[in-house]
């Protein structure tokens, strides 16, 4: 396959692109197409590395509405309505639509997804579906499943002994939930046997920390002290940290020092953040966000999530990260011209980081071709235009493509 002419990235000129047997295999400013060579005529579109989602939970989405809308929008209807729906889960109906959201994520432009599955279950239901679909997904998504601790591991029956079962059934990481568990005791314990258990089998972290505008919610501090002090570093993840939002700067450029010692990865879900944060606020009304700005102006490695997909938390979502960056940047107020320009990052590289898969991504010689073409010129308009995702092709197979719509506008000159 030859791909003509393309503007990779911010590349100030456009080249060619060669894949053969799955991988790049030259890029240049000019390729001669070979005998029977598919050849792809890109001239002047934004060819960038494929997007990814490192937080979305695909036990409960696209439940929506079942049995009930959630009309007030809280997190306690949330819990509600979700405690209702959950007792109807079953094998078939987790794989169906977590099945049918990771679809919707691939005709994005997605080949990379972490998900979180609660497994404060005692039959491990969604589990067991999730590890099949990761399975059957292989050839088009890499899905990697989270062990998530829902309702706490020392705050809920048995809760180290699912999370063991849940490592040794063999997901890629293991996730906590300190700000959640009864005490702060409880808290630093739940972490410590995480690291613990994370060591014994090899397996990546991702807490959601902190998920609360609870300024005196530090599970964060504990988490990056046992990555820094474990060594696992870059293959921790502190998910959500929105109570970051709520520290003070004294604290905050205490703990910035930690931060870049332990080098972790951080996960913003902007959507989610902005709609569930500040609910106890009257005004002025918090962002519920972490520090999204200044985490990435200190050089540590922040990607942004989806999260919910229709859910008893969260009504919308379609598997477009162009929905969820958007909200991030304007959330976040990273909307220089230059940081729009290079915003691609949170929804790319920084997320292909976070997942640990950064040594095959990207559009390089020697990697797997995988990658995107969209119709517009850059990323201010492709982002701006919400511009039609040309193709996705993942090992050199074309997942997505498109035929750009021709709307006839018939309005007075
Ligand atoms: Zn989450």
């Amino acid at each position: 396959m030859l791909i003509k002419q393309v503007v990779i990235e911010n590349a100030a000129k456009r080249q060619d692109v060669r894949v053969t047997n799955g991988k790049f295999v030259a890029i240049a400013d000019s390729l001669t197409p070979i005998a029977d060579e598919q050849v792809i005529d890109a001239t002047g579109k934004l060819m960038l590395p494929p997007f990814v989602d490192p937080h979305v939970h695909l036990d409960a989405t696209l439940t929506a509405g079942q049995p009930e809308w959630n009309e007030s929008g809280t997190l306690f209807d949330g819990i509600r309505i979700w405690g209702e729906r959950k007792q109807t889960l079953s094998h078939e109906d987790v794989k169906k639509r977590a099945i049918q959201a990771l679809k919707l994520q691939a005709a994005h432009g997605l080949q990379f997804v972490r998900s979180h599955v609660d497994v404060t279950d005692p039959d491990l239901v969604a589990l067991k579906a999730l590890l099949e679909v990761r399975e059957e997904a292989k050839p088009w998504m890499t899905l990697q499943l989270v062990a998530f601790p829902q309702e706490g591991i020392l705050s809920f029956p048995n809760g180290k002994e699912l999370m063991t079962q849940a490592a040794e059934m063999g997901v890629d990481a293991l996730g906590a939930i300190p700000h959640f568990e009864f005490t702060r005791e409880y808290s630093v314990d739940s972490l410590h046997f995480v690291f613990d258990l994370a060591k014994k089998y090899h397996l990546l972290v991702d807490a959601h920390t902190d998920e609360i505008d609870d300024p005196a919610s530090r599970g964060l501090e504990t988490l990056a002290t046992l990555a820094l002090e474990t060594g696992l570093k870059e293959r921790v993840t502190a998910s959500h940290t929105t109570a970051m939002g709520s520290y003070n700067d004294a604290y905050v450029s205490k703990l910035m020092r930690l931060l870049k010692m332990a080098d972790i990865n951080f996960v913003a879900n902007p959507l989610i953040n902005m709609y569930l944060g500040g609910r106890f606020d009257t005004y002025p009304k918090r962002r519920g966000l972490t520090r999204v700005k200044e985490l990435d102006q200190e050089g540590l490695n922040v990607a942004f999530g989806e999260d919910d997909i229709q859910d008893p938390w969260y009504p919308m979502g379609n598997g477009n990260m162009m929905d969820v960056l958007h909200m991030g940047l304007h959330a976040t107020q990273i909307m220089g011209y230059t940081e729009i320009m290079n915003s691609y990052r949170f929804i790319t590289k920084q997320g292909a980081r976070t997942m640990q898969v950064i040594d095959n991504y990207g559009i390089e010689v020697g990697k797997s071709a995988n990658f995107l073409i969209f119709n517009a010129d850059n990323w201010y308009n492709t982002l701006n235009e919400r511009a039609e995702l040309l193709y996705s092709v993942h090992e050199g197979h074309i997942l997505v493509e498109t035929e750009p719509a021709n709307t006839q506008v018939h309005l007075p000159k």
